[in-house]
């Protein structure tokens, strides 16, 4: 089999660089390890930037996000039992975010992909990208039994921080940054009304919580839980007395309960390769980078690296020259990096650290203070969380 661009991996990286590369007539292969529907079982992210609905509708796949999105005009931290409201829209001049989950994401580009009548190979096991550093790149794999080459002219590694697509790169290369934290997520899907319409981002002496959603009658819960801590710990009930216990009085007093339709455990960690490219190989999303989702960036920048490297293969062809590749990394890496000390920061700023001693505590209440109490402050904030522009790609 031959096609111009093998893509590793069907998450939402490689689904949307599949139909934006199918919209530029650019053929291509999406090799995929497990099932479709086990794809779509993945219960993630849930904020799309501003930039990402944008993109997403560039791509012609934004019907169903336009009419069951929530836009969100603004965000709220709870900082001390207080809560205080960041108005995105009045502070950034009608910019905001939209709730819709990655899995709705995922769906709207799996049915997008059928349409097209793009070639997505599920259950594809032993994927293996040969020759990256020649002209002539192939993948091999298993499917059903059959050994499969794909021959091509570009290869995309969007098959996330455990996919093979990295590990494809010889040793010494790449350089790894990675910051591992102390403790991890404790999500909570339920169907019950959220907390309130907006996020809340508590802050509180017994660990960070925060109140999301999917839907005006779906919520997402999640807590602050030791790194080694397990699901089996926490019944609904344990649940839903903690974040009680972490939310002010009034908004846990509203709360309304229920009964799990999923939990689990989501570690926390910073990790960035650099370059993201080597030979026709290029590594893109979380094959690349990964951010503690405490800035619900993840699958935003996963997805800002598909518009770049779209841009890039769309001027290669176009005009047969292949030399704007070599920029794809440097394109990517200064916006990576914007989103990767966000993250940070509002995970510092937000967690209990079991080391934070009464004067780090001191320190960063007045740091909120200092924020939250400046216009200044508070539009750096809301340009962060609802997304820093795509780079020019001259
Ligand atoms: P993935 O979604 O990881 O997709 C990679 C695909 O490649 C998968 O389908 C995988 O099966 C496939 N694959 C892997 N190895 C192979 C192989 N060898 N061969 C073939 N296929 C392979 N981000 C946010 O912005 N906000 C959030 O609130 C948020 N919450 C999160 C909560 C959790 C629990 C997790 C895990 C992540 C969260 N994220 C969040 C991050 C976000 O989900 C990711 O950034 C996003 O999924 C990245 O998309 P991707 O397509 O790059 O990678």
């Amino acid at each position: 089999m031959r096609t111009q661009v093998v893509i590793i991996g069907a998450g939402p990286s490689g689904l949307l660089l599949g139909q934006l590369l199918s919209r530029s007539g650019i053929d291509n292969v999406i090799l995929e390890r497990q099932s479709a529907e086990h794809v779509l079982s993945r219960i993630r992210a849930g904020v799309l930037e501003q930039g990402t609905v944008d993109l997403l509708r560039q791509a012609g796949v934004s019907e169903r996000l336009e009419h069951e999105g929530q836009v969100h005009h603004g965000v709220e931290f709870a900082i001390d039992g207080k809560r205080e409201r960041l108005d995105l829209h009045e502070l950034l001049d009608g910019r905001c975010v939209t709730v819709y989950g990655q899995t709705e994401v995922t769906r709207d580009l799996m049915a997008a992909r059928k349409a097209s009548g793009g070639i997505t190979l599920y259950h594809a096991s032993a994927v293996q990208p040969h020759e990256i550093a020649g002209e002539s790149p192939y993948v091999t794999c298993q499917i059903a039994g059959e050994s499969v080459r794909i021959d091509c002219d570009y290869i995309a590694g969007c098959d996330g921080f455990h996919g093979v697509s990295r590990q494809a790169i010889p040793a010494g290369v790449l350089t790894e940054y990675e910051r591992v934290y102390p403790f991890g997520w404790l999500g909570l899907l339920s169907d019950t009304p959220p907390a309130s319409e907006e996020l809340i981002y508590a802050s509180h002496a017994r660990g960070f919580a925060l109140c999301s959603m999917r839907s005006a009658t779906r919520s997402r819960y999640y807590l602050q839980v030791d790194a080694g801590d397990a699901v089996e710990n926490w019944s609904d009930e344990r649940f839903w007395e903690e974040l009680k216990a972490r939310l002010p009085e009034e908004t846990a007093a509203q709360l309304v309960t229920g009964p799990s339709l999923e939990k689990s455990i989501a570690p926390l960690r910073s990790y960035v390769v650099e370059p993201m490219q080597y030979g026709r190989l290029f590594l893109v999303g979380d094959a690349a980078h990964i951010v503690p989702p405490t800035g619900a960036k993840g699958l935003n920048l996963a997805l800002g690296d598909v518009r770049n490297l779209h841009l890039l293969l769309e001027r290669a062809y176009r005009t047969g020259n292949p030399s704007c590749l070599e920029r794809y990394s440097e394109l990517c890496l200064k916006r990576i990096w914007a989103a990767v000390r966000f993250s940070w920061w509002m995970t510092t700023a937000l967690h209990r650290f079991p080391d934070t001693d009464a004067f780090t505590q001191r320190v960063q209440d007045a740091e909120w203070r200092a924020l939250l109490d400046s216009r200044a402050g508070r539009t750096t904030i809301a340009e962060n969380y609802v997304g820093l522009p795509f780079p020019a790609l001259d």
